[in-house]
């Protein structure tokens, strides 16, 4: 039988390293621990090989065409495909940051929205058929984080498409550019990349149904980490539990939902 492939992005450190960590010790086939920065993973790598796991690595920086273009050619010459890509790698400015809202809209949709949504384009050719991604959102990717109900009945259209929700998504960083994004979008870049994010998990479920690939969503809880500057109420691996289940527990017939760090499935457009 071939070598089952489970793929986390971001994961040298956080949410993502747990998951990681939790899928070396449940996961029947090769864990793949990636990160934009050959160092800092390999040193990841390190620490769980020291826990008696046994992740594999490479590097993959989600904002670099050409590093996701390699990453699929290598994992195409050794394996049949990725059974679970877990889409984990993100940014947040801190509340207290100085880069004016331009900045950080362009730099947090950049990453968080668009290069998550370059890398499926990337990898979703490998991604088996029957497999499983899931995207890391937040609570803050609830539509209620949207004021304009114009864009919020944009955002739930079930025939949104791609393209569609990509100029909304480029439409917010337009409009944040100008200084006019408050009453519509509302004051937080992360959130509107993460509403972003839960949208295009329906948008991404929809057009990979007839390959039998489940995609969802996840929020995995108020987490003590970095990017929350260590405020987070739950340890890493409490975080990685509700994206573990995604992957390797919920029924196949959860599809395109966004379901919370209690493994709940969520309402996400009430
Ligand atoms: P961290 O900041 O601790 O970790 C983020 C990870 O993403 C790091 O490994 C970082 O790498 C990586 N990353 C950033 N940019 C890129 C890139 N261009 N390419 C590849 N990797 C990249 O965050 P968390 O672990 O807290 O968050 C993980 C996920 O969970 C995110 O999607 C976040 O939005 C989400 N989330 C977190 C919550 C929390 O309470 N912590 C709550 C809700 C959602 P590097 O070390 O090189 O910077």
């Amino acid at each position: 039988m071939s070598t089952k492939v489970a793929v986390v992005t971001g994961a040298n450190k956080g949410i993502g390293f747990a998951i990681v960590r939790g899928l070396c010790k449940r996961f029947n086939g090769t864990v793949y621990l990636t990160s934009r920065d050959e160092e800092r993973g390999k040193i990841a790598v390190e620490t769980l090989k020291n826990e008696g796991l046994n992740p594999s690595y490479h590097q993959l920086d989600i904002t670099n065409k050409k590093s996701v273009e390699s990453f699929r050619d290598y994992i195409k010459t050794k394996y049949e495909g990725i059974d679970i890509l877990i889409n984990n790698a993100a940014i947040a400015f801190k509340q207290n940051a100085t880069e004016p809202v331009a900045v950080q809209a362009e730099q947090t949709l950049y990453v968080n929205f668009f290069s998550l949504t370059s890398t499926c384009e990337i990898l979703f050719p490998i991604v088996k058929n029957g497999g499983r991604v899931i995207n890391v959102s937040s609570s803050a990717g609830h539509l209620s984080r949207i004021p304009s109900e114009n864009l919020r009945n944009k955002l739930k259209d079930p025939k949104l498409t791609l393209p569609e929700l990509t100029a909304l998504m480029q439409k917010y960083v337009d409009d944040a550019k100008q200084g006019i994004q408050a009453e519509e979008w509302g004051n937080s870049s992360y959130a509107v990349s993460k509403v972003g994010v839960t949208a295009l998990t329906k948008v991404q479920q929809r057009m990979l149904s007839d390959r039998d690939i489940k995609v969802n969503a996840v929020h995995p809880g108020y987490v003590d980490t970095d990017m929350t500057s260590h405020k987070g109420v739950l340890t890493i691996d409490e975080g990685a539990s509700a994206p573990l289940f995604l992957a390797l527990d919920a029924p196949d017939s959860v599809r395109g939902q966004y379901v919370w760090n209690d493994c709940k499935i969520v309402s996400w457009d009430e």
